[in-house]
């Protein structure tokens, strides 16, 4: 549906409501700007103009003085004044594009995970940035409508009606045989036909420039390749398969030979070859047209004696100004329907609702820790699947106990652990935290009982002390035992930084140093559960012993729950479920549930007991 020009308006002043926000002295510094931006030439047009009329006139030099001296004085006050003026502009303006930037990112760190899970919201937001750095159109293009098209053509537009009012109403001497220049109709009709080509010139300006916002999507796509393929080579974690399989080549036929985006043979390349160049030249000659215009009726105007030579300076500068704002203000309206089309994205993303119920319950910081966690017959299918990730749940842990999560791939241990720490909320049935159900506590409170290593971890490229702390201001002592405890004592000092993206000097981890830095940041945030998935996937089998030989240790009163393969580091558990398609089809301990040897955990157990003797 075509966008009505009253909602793309409505957009774009949500957009300067958002910058008013961020920064409201963007507006003022802009403006004044503008202003004086705008001004600057209407003064040295108007003193020139005295100027010239004395030179050609009475040359009188006291006022020849007079003007010259205004000529310098104003130009150097609004100059001054300009440039003061646009340095608090920039100031202003860098505090808010970084801002801007944070209005994207609170959102995106503030929706429900459920939707940033989705493709949906990644291309909203993809979408977004390459918008921005395709076309600038977006938020930062509202505000660039406003300080450039609006508040300068607004002023040029008043400042050139100003200066050039009087041309049309000096007179021609009524005998000179140019007087007919003096009809109100001659004037009307000249006035029209500067305002028609005004107008036919931008609108033309901007029917070319539509060529390159109908090419958008495939420019997006364009830059989307060459955000991915155009660094990929260059990237260090890729560089060992790039010599293996000589991936670059691939790569540049995918980047350069089947992505015609940006080439000369390009659609945006014809189209600028074509119309689009036939439409921007036309509307360029057009503009020379309105000049060719004003030129001719003011100097047949001074021909037959209405005003002297430094009127038409006058004239022909201040009349040039006012078509320069009429451009830039019909330029402001073609921008405010384009950018309103670019805004609807950025508004449909921000507009993202919170579904997800927030309660507002503390979990009580109890001293003796006692929490009980409950799923209470709970079913989950992830959001656009008709497959049930869980289903019929029930499960009940108490705090202290240390839990196993055992089953085949896709069985649904990550879901369990996912939804245990609400970052989806079961479909059907209740999970329980001390026989309450969890939606009802405040979120933040809730997730704060949880110490989770996620098989996705990602650590940062900071220094290893923060990364544990997931702060700056740490404790030291404790970021060192919990590296100690994780297994990774000793190696590095908590000043040194993580990889080389910021810090030369950084190290790189391998995947099992960063498992056990990850397992440290978990126990530092020494919360009542800790929930490991896959602990120890990429830990040599010497650092996983010792991992699980001293874990009763680290864990101490927590509640420790793990997923793993590896059933052999299971085995001390005091409690074992097994999953499999999304039930607990067993659960007990595992010499009970060896016993059965029916059971799913008998075959999983036999088939890695050869491992294990
Ligand atoms: P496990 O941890 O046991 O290997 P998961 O809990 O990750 O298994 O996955 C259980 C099922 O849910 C699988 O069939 C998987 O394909 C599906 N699944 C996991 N994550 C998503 C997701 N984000 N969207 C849709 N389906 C998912």
């Amino acid at each position: 549906m075509k966008l009505t020009y009253r909602e793309a308006w409505k957009r774009n002043v949500r957009a300067w409501r958002i910058w008013w926000k961020l920064c409201p002295s963007v507006f003022l510094s802009s403006a004044l700007t503008s202003v004086f931006e705008a001004v600057a030439p209407l003064a040295a047009i108007y003193f020139s103009a005295r100027l010239i009329s004395e030179l050609a006139g009475k040359r009188n030099p006291q006022t020849l003085l007079q003007w010259v001296l205004l000529i310098l004085i104003t130009q150097a006050v609004l100059q001054l004044l300009k440039g003061l003026c646009s340095h608090w502009k920039e100031y202003a303006l860098d505090i808010a594009y970084r801002m801007d930037d944070q209005v994207l990112m609170e959102k995106m760190t503030s929706l429900d995970y459920a939707d940033i899970d989705r493709q949906y919201t990644y291309d909203l937001f993809s979408q977004i940035k390459q918008n921005e750095n395709y076309s600038g159109f977006g938020i930062q293009m509202a505000f660039h409508i406003f300080e450039h098209d609006f508040v300068l053509g607004l002023v040029q537009i008043i400042g050139g009606t100003a200066l050039s009012v009087t041309m049309f109403l000096r007179r021609v001497p009524a005998d000179s045989s140019l007087a007919f220049l003096n009809s109100p109709f001659l004037a009307v009709a000249v006035l029209a036909a500067l305002l028609v080509i005004a107008v036919l010139s931008p609108f033309l300006y901007s029917k070319g420039q539509q060529y390159f916002s109908d090419y958008t999507p495939k420019a997006r796509f364009g830059n989307r390749l060459f955000g991915f393929f155009g660094f990929s080579t260059t990237e260090q974690k890729r560089a060992s398969d790039m010599r293996m399989y000589r991936q670059q080549e691939n790569i540049c036929c995918i980047y350069f030979d089947r992505s015609n985006m940006f080439s000369s043979d390009s659609d945006i390349g014809k189209a600028a070859r074509g119309p689009m160049g036939l439409l921007t030249g036309a509307s360029a000659g057009l503009s020379m047209g309105v000049v060719g215009l004003v030129y001719l009726f003011v100097c047949l105007k001074a021909w037959g004696g209405a005003f002297g030579v430094g009127e038409i300076t006058q004239y022909v500068g201040a009349a040039t100004q006012f078509f320069l704002g009429i451009s830039a203000l019909l330029d402001a309206v073609a921008e405010i329907r384009i950018n309103g089309e670019f805004l609807g994205t950025t508004f449909e993303f921000l507009d993202i609702p919170n579904k997800m119920y927030q309660g507002s319950l503390t979990t009580e910081k109890r001293s003796d820790r006692k929490y009980e966690i409950e799923f209470k017959d709970v079913s989950f299918r992830y959001p656009g699947t008709e497959q049930y990730a869980l289903r019929h749940v029930n499960l009940k842990f108490s705090v202290g106990s240390r839990l196993a999560v055992v089953g085949p791939n896709g069985s649904g241990k990550t879901t369990f652990i996912k939804l245990l720490c609400r970052l989806y909320d079961p479909e059907e049935g209740q999970i329980l935290l001390n026989g309450i159900d969890i939606r009802k506590y405040c979120y933040e409170d809730y997730i704060g009982i949880f110490s989770v290593v996620f098989q996705d971890f990602r650590l940062f490229a900071l220094p290893l002390g923060e990364n544990v702390a997931a702060c700056c201001d740490y404790d030291r002592a404790r970021v060192q035992k919990a590296l100690d405890d994780a297994g990774f004592g000793g190696k590095y000092t908590p000043d040194t930084w993580l990889y080389k993206d910021l810090e030369k000097e950084g190290v790189e981890v391998s995947g099992g140093e960063a498992q056990k830095i990850a397992i440290a940041r978990a126990l530092y945030k020494d919360a009542p559960f800790i929930i490991l998935d896959e602990p120890t996937a990429a830990l040599d089998p010497i650092a996983e012993a010792e991992i699980y030989s001293k874990f009763d240790e680290i864990v101490t009163d927590k509640t420790a729950v793990y997923i793993s393969h590896r059933l052999s580091s299971c085995k001390f558990c005091d409690e074992i479920v097994v999953f499999e398609k999304g039930r607990i089809v067993q659960q007990g301990t595992h010499d009970d549930l060896v016993a059965d040897e029916r059971g799913e955990y008998y075959a999983l157990w036999n088939a890695q007991a050869q491992y294990y003797v």
